[in-house]
């Protein structure tokens, strides 16, 4: 009774490849732009084990994950670099891995990680307007002293989403390809960033003659929505007079119709957020999902039947919904598939169907 992701594999590795190959660096090949593939969490929806074949079969040297609990994930598919986005901190394994780049964004932990010895691959995150992690510029030069023992692999950058930020990233970056040249280790000139399109990216390295790294997940697993589809096996059908009750709450019909279970639930992270237009139907299924049961009036559900999104007949519940089907709607058969809208980076879907 699966929830199952359909991928139209044809166009959807067509557009896997081009955002691969998409940036290009500045014209007089000085330096160059390219797209590390990001997974993490549950992998975009499609599991972090399924993208770090991808990326294998697309021969990418480098792949980046979100924890350093994800790499034993991806390593069974992927064997070449992989980079971990989220900073080092003390409670995390650092074991010696010649494959394993580590973002490093404290001086202290940079130092810690010396003391281990092996000579590791770090990134040296930069402090940005975000304010996030990031070792500041006044602490460049304490930073790259502590690095000796390492292998610096060039500087990250995280840019807030909100505004223009290439002129702050321009900026950090001479100033911290400054502080490497006087106090440093060899850093090679290489920035890693994200969230910039491939046109900023350029821009980015042609001004400042360093390579540029473009950290990508949303776009590339899931910028072409139209070649991903998430469809619910119809797993039982009840016809339901006018004063029937059902589900768990007994709650009674007021007309004749149906009621269609179908797989998908909380447990999947489905109808947790319904679709987009609705902001007070979403948070309506919000409240549902919680467990307001009695609060519940009605709520949309994100499953489609004869060609409309229908309600709920009540709350989700953890492996599969129960949806309400007026009389008169063609009732699909148990075994039959409808569609559901999810949001891909909260799914977790029982199977991936490879068509096309
Ligand atoms: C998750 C992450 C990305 C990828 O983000 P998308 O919006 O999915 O492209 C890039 N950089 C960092 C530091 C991240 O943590």
């Amino acid at each position: 009774m699966p929830l199952t992701l359909h991928i139209d594999t044809p166009r959807w590795r067509e557009h896997v490849r081009d955002r691969l190959a998409d940036p290009s660096g500045p014209d007089d090949g000085t330096a160059a732009v390219r797209v590390v593939p990001v997974t993490k969490g549950n992998g975009y929806g499609f599991g972090n084990g399924l993208l770090a074949a991808e990326a294998a079969a697309a021969d990418v040297p480098t792949l980046a994950v979100g924890t350093s609990d994800e790499v034993e994930t991806v390593r069974r598919a992927f064997d070449g670099d992989v980079l971990v986005l989220a900073p080092l901190r003390p409670w995390d394994a650092a074991t010696a891995d010649d494959r394993v780049v580590r973002t490093v964004s404290r001086v202290e932990d940079l130092r810690r990680l010396a003391a281990a010895g092996g000579r590791p691959r770090v990134v040296i995150e930069l402090l940005t307007s975000m304010r996030r992690h990031g070792v500041a510029l006044a602490d460049l030069p304490e930073a790259l002293t502590a690095c000796e023992p390492l292998r610096v692999e060039g500087f990250a950058l995280h840019l807030p989403l909100a505004g223009q930020h290439g002129a702050e990233a321009r900026s950090l970056a001479e100033q911290a390809f400054a502080a490497a040249g006087e106090h440093g280790p060899d850093v090679p000139r290489r920035l890693w960033v994200s969230h910039l399109s491939a046109a900023e990216a350029a821009d980015l390295a042609r001004r400042t003659a360093a390579d540029v790294n473009l950290r990508v997940g949303t776009a590339l697993w899931l910028g072409d929505r139209a070649a991903l589809t998430a469809r619910a096996t119809v797993i039982d059908v009840h016809d339901v007079r006018r004063g029937d009750t059902f589900g768990y709450r007994q709650r009674r019909a007021r007309r004749d119709g149906t009621v269609a279970v179908v797989a998908g639930g909380t447990a999947h992270g489905v109808a947790l957020e319904a679709p987009t237009p609705a902001t007070g139907v979403r948070q309506r299924a919000v409240a549902l999902a919680k467990g307001g049961l009695e609060s519940a009036g009605r709520a949309l559900s994100p499953f489609r039947v004869a060609g409309r999104q229908r309600w709920f007949a009540e709350p989700p519940h953890m492996q599969c919904s129960m949806i309400w089907l007026p009389g008169g709607v063609e009732v699909p058969a148990v075994g039959d598939e409808v569609d559901v809208d999810v949001r891909f980076t909260i799914t977790h879907v029982d199977r991936i169907a490879w068509d096309g």
